[in-house]
Formats: C-alpha cells, structure tokens, sequence
C-alpha cells in the first residue's frame, strides 16, 4: 500500500459542551455555583504548531502519483517521486484545555455595548423587572413581544402548591439559580420568570401542568438549554419547568438495541451508556454535554450523524408526553413496526415543546462499529465540495458516517478564539474545507477504502491537500475546529446566525450575496452538515445593530424561500422565526398546526409565543 498505515480507533469525540454548560447550566440550576476564573488564552501555543520539515523514504509507493501534496496519517505524501514522506506529528493536545474556554462565553444583549468577556453568569444577573417587555434588535423578533394579558401571575399560593407536589427542592427561588435559567446559550434571549420547577416524574409533571392550566400560568418546558433559537427561555415570567431532575435509564433491550429512558438524560450519558453496551447514539451534536434527549426530540435535532442514521422521526419508537392539562399520553411503544391509526408521537417530535412535556423516550440505537477515521481536506472552490460529496457518496456509501464543511473565515475564526486547536493543514489558506469521518465494521478494509478515495479526489482535482487523523487526539483536533465554531462566534460578540436548507448546488450562493450585503459592516461564515443541504449562516459583528440586521432580514428568509428551502433544518423556529414559518409552510399548513395546537393546549399555556405566528393563533381563537 503507498499509504502509511492509519490507526483507528473507537470515537470517542470530545463534547464540545461539557462541564461548562452542565455546570452554568443545568448544574447552576440544581446548586449555586461560582465560575472558575477565567484563564487567559495562551496564544504561544497555538503558534507552537509547525509545519512538516523533515522528510524521509517512503518505499512501496505503487500507485501512480497524485498531483499534488497529501498528508494522510500525519505525514506528506510527495506527488512527484512518489517516495518521501514528511513526519507531522502537532496537532496533540489535551481535552481539558478546551474546557477553560467555556468560562469565556459572551451572551451579548443590544443594551450591552461593545463586546466583552463576560461569564454567563455575570450576563443572567443583567435580567431585570420580572415583567419588562424586551426590545430585540439582534434578529427576527425585533418588535417587543407584549405579554398575553389571560396569563395569570404567579402568586404565593402558587408556589406553595408546587411545593406540595415537589417538594422544596423542586421549587427553585432563588434569584441567581432562577437567572440562570432565565436565559439561552448565547445570552441573546432573556426571559423574567420567577420560578424553576424540577419535577422527578411524569406524574410530578401531570400535577404540575395540570395545576399550571386550571391557574392559566404560561409554562416553559426546558431541556439541557442549548437551543439556539430562543425556544427554551421564558420570554416573560413564564414558569420554567426543567427536565434535568428525570434522567434514569429505564430498560435497554441489547439485542434490538433499544433505549428507553426519562427525558432528562443527558444526550452524552445516554451515549456513554449505551456505547458500553456495543451501540451508539443515533444522533450526536455538538451540544451533547449538556443537552437533553428530550429536549433533542423536542427540537428534532440533526446533528452529525444525519447523513449516516437520519432524522429522529425515524429513530424514535415511542414518547410519553404530558399534555397541557395534565393527560399523561403514553406512546411509549418499543415497536419497530405499528400502523395502528394515526402516529402521533410525531406530532411531539419537532414540536418545541408547544404541544406537550416529553417525559419518556424509546429510541432505536444502532450497533457500535469498530472502525472510525477521520480525514480533514481542503477544496479550492465550492464545485469541488460538491463533486467531492457526490464521489464520498459513491466511493464510501456503505461507511460514511459525517461530511461538514467549513469556509476559510471559519477556521480563521476557530484558530483565533477556540484554545488548543490547530490547523491541520496550516501550510496555506483554502477557501474550503470538508471534515469526512468513515465508521465501519473493518477496520482494514475501511482505511483502505477511504485511502483510495483520497487519492483518486487528489488526482481528479477535488482535493487540494488532506490529513487522516492518526489518533483520537488529532480527531478530536479536527472536530474541535468544527464543533467549535458556534462558541467561537458567540465570543465575536454579535451573532446572527441562520440554519437553511438548501439544495447543495446554490447553498453557498447565499454566503456570497451576504458577504456583498453587509460589506464591512460584518464578517460572514457558511459551514454546516453539507451531506444533508444544511447550511449554517453566521453572521457576527463586534454589536448588535439594526443596519446589518437591515442587510439580512427580510432578505435571508426571501431568498431561502426562493429556493424552495426551509428557513429552519434543525435548530427549530423558537421565539426567532415564529412570526416567519409562512417562508416554509403554506398558509394551510400553519393554520393546521395552529388548530392542533388549540385542540392540545387550548389556553395557550406551552411556550407561549414560539413557533406559531401569532396571527394564526388568534384565528383559532377567534374560531372557537
Ligand atoms: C454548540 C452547539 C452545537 C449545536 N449543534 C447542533 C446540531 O448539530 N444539530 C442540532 O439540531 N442542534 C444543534 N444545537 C442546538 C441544540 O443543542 C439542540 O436544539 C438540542 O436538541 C436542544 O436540546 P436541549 O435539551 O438543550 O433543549 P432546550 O434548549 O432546553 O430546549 C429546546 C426546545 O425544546 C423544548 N423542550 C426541551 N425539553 C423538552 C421536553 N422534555 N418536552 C417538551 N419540550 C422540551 C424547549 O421548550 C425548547 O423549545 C447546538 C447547540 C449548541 C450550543
């Protein structure tokens, strides 16, 4: 074989959000906490990176020689002689070193200036008068949201109930815990609730909502809050009802490979678990440290496993929900096959927990396959990009399991915010880079076959240069950079960010005509999960300001639109994109789902003002 030999190995991918936000996050709400202090960000080290130098013989190179350069398994592969090889051993670091960064996150609010270094925490307190009405000017919802007035207000006969049923440890007071969870990922939603319930079970639940719908008290679900749309944060003094507490597994069938469990675990948890029992999750996401299988279900996560297991409509079997009034709705079916009448579980999935509390799961896990790699490449145009999907697609059908791809303004980015990441091919800048991961059941047959699709793309000109990750540690490296671009833009300050999907051929047109809209104004990102036409659009600025945001709305969602794409492929509409689901959906539709809606929930108490227009919302009322 010309190659070096490549090491596989297990993915045991580093969660991009672990500690940190377990700890600000759902960890904050449980206890008081202090952040560590922040440590400065050692830049000495990145730099520390050096390019090959070295070269050595390379015997056995039997195939023709490609073009071009190839570092595969961390070494360079000449074109030309076809024999030396350049030892490139940089990119080890820890998984620890990344955690530090986590402290830093810049949650940025319009009325807050120039950006800064602020710890989450530090943000949560800027929530003010319990009942202020907020002006957003950073996207979409930039018309302040007046308070339904049918709402109740909490009262303390209220909290004594709930104290009654949860006992005081469910019931969470406290201001700083209450601030906490008062507030989203990117501290750009700030809701006023006064009040954090954490139930223990569905029947707590039940109690709980039923209670909440007699009172008329509006009610936000809440996960692992890493949801970046606006979805999972009051955005009044809605209660807050987190799911963190029901986190038990509750059976694992390991020869079908199904999980069933509470709604609260951790995604992370539930894919260490079942990874010790020979399987893996059906999804995975950037966000797995600290986000919720409920909250997963509730959003219909995609993640980096789509291309290879598809979408939770497919993967999910079975769901216990607990509806607006209390009915506990058990659909917790193990069942690989059941037409008995209407699916309604689907009817959950996606629905952003504004139509009922998931509280139970069954989900369908696949085997756990021993051959990863992971190679990392550089295209020099977005052409290149795609054909090298279309040849991934054909050449590694059977075993690849992730195809993400990244501009240049990305890794840039990466490399000044992101610590201890390096740039695996830091000899020159490319406009593109595609990280393609293969898992397979053997482990030489895999290596060869990704090996050969490297060379053959080299030579047909897709690719410009590419490394295979040798260890786990430079693997990590390389999903670091990629995982690691929405905490790297968060810490930009302003960021306006936007999850299309699009047909691949035009999916980066729209990066390019908002790079000529913003001009200097703003710097502009497209990466996503390309294998599934879902681009992610970032756009970041040191501040909010209503000029840029001029330059991207209505346009963004016109043009998605005009390509017949959807304005959400995964993140969910939330409190951004409520007012505009008609750019995907036909008036028909929403009125459907805002029908729905009123038939499960018919005061409105779940996630007030997310996810439907609240036009369509008043119709059915007005119907009724
Ligand atoms: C770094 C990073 C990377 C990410 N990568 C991806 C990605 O690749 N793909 C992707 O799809 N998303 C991604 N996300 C977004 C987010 O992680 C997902 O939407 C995730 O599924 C949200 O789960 P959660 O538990 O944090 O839910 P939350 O953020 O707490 O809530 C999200 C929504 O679900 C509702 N909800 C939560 N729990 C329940 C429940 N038990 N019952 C009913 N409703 C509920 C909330 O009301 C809210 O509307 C990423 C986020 C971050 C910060």
């Amino acid at each position: 074989m010309a190659l070096p030999s490549l090491l596989s190995h297990s993915r045991t991918r580093p969660s991009v959000l672990r500690e940190p936000l377990r700890q600000g996050g759902l960890r904050a709400l449980l206890a008081p906490w202090d952040p560590p202090p922040v440590h400065p960000h050692d830049r000495a080290a990145e730099h520390a990176c050096t390019p090959p130098s070295t070269e050595s013989s390379s015997p056995g190179h039997h195939r023709p020689p490609p073009l071009n350069w190839i570092r595969v398994g961390g070494r360079t592969v000449s074109s030309g002689a076809g024999t030396s090889l350049t030892q490139y051993g940089s990119t080890n670091h820890t998984l620890t070193s990344h955690r530090r960064s986590y402290w830093t996150l810049c949650p940025q609010h319009p009325s807050s200036g120039p950006p800064a270094r602020i710890a989450t925490k530090e943000a949560q307190h800027r929530v003010k008068d319990p009942l202020e009405v907020q002006r957003r000017t950073f996207g979409s919802a930039a018309e302040p949201i007046q308070r339904n007035p049918d709402f109740s207000v909490l009262n303390s006969d209220d909290v004594s109930f709930f104290k009654s049923i949860l006992g005081d440890n469910g019931v969470v007071q406290d201001k700083d815990r209450v601030a906490v969870a008062n507030v989203d990922w990117m501290g750009k939603y700030k809701g006023a609730s006064q009040l954090l319930l954490l139930p223990k079970s569905t029947n707590e639940v039940s109690k709980v909502l039923a209670y909440c719908d007699s009172r008329r008290l509006a009610v936000v679900p809440q996960g692992g809050n890493t949801g970046l749309v606006g979805g999972s944060v009051p955005v009044h003094d809605e209660v807050i009802v987190n799911l963190g507490g029901m986190d038990k597994i509750i059976s694992f069938d390991n020869v079908n490979g199904i999980l069933t469990c509470e709604a609260g675990c951790v995604l992370e948890n539930l894919s260490t678990f079942v990874e010790n029992e020979g399987f893996i999750m059906p999804l995975d996401l950037g966000a797995k440290g600290s986000c919720q299988i409920g909250g997963n279900i509730s959003t219909n996560a995609g993640g980096l496993r789509f291309i290879r297991y598809g979408s939770l409509h497919g993967n999910v079997l079975g769901l216990e929900v607990v509806l607006a009034n209390g009915t506990v709705l058990d659909m917790l079916t193990t069942l690989r096959k059941d037409n008995t009448g209407y699916d309604l579980k689907h009817l959950f999935v996606g629905s952003e927990g504004s139509l009922g509390i998931v509280t139970k799961v069954s989900i369908l896990t696949p085997a756990k396959l021993p051959s990863t790699n992971v190679a990392f490449l550089s295209c020099n145009d977005y052409m290149s990009c795609q054909k090298l999907l279309l040849a991934a697609r054909r050449s590694l059908g059977e075993i690849i399991s992730a195809f993400e791809f990244m501009d240049r303004q990305c890794i840039d980015l990466a490399m000044t915010h992101l610590e201890g990441v390096h740039n695996p091919l830091p000899l020159s800048p490319y406009k593109f880079y595609v990280l393609i991961e293969t898992t397979g059941s053997d482990e030489s047959y895999d290596k060869a076959k990704l090996e050969a699709f490297l060379l053959r793309s080299m030579e047909d000109g897709l690719v410009a240069d590419g490394v295979i990750a040798q260890d786990i540690s430079q693997a990590s490296n390389f999903w670091r950079i990629r995982e690691g671009i929405s905490e790297a833009s968060v810490k930009v300050g302003a960021v306006y960010k936007y999850d299309l999907s699009i047909p691949v051929e035009k999916l980066y047109d729209i990066v390019e005509e908002m790079r000529s809209r913003v001009g200097d104004m703003a710097e502009v990102l497209g990466y996503g999960h390309l294998g599934d036409g879902n681009l992610h659009l970032n756009i970041l600025s040191s501040k909010y300001s209503d000029d840029i945001l001029a330059q991207i709305e209505p346009f963004v969602y016109e043009w998605t639109a005009g390509h017949r794409g959807s304005i959400s492929a995964e993140h969910g509409l939330g409190l951004m994109k409520a007012e505009k689901i008609h750019y995907s959906k036909s008036p028909e539709a929403v009125q459907l789902m805002a029908s729905i809606k009123k038939l499960l929930d018919p005061n409105s108490i779940l996630n007030p003002y997310k996810v439907l227009p609240q036009s369509a919302l008043s119709l059915e009322q007005q119907g009724s």
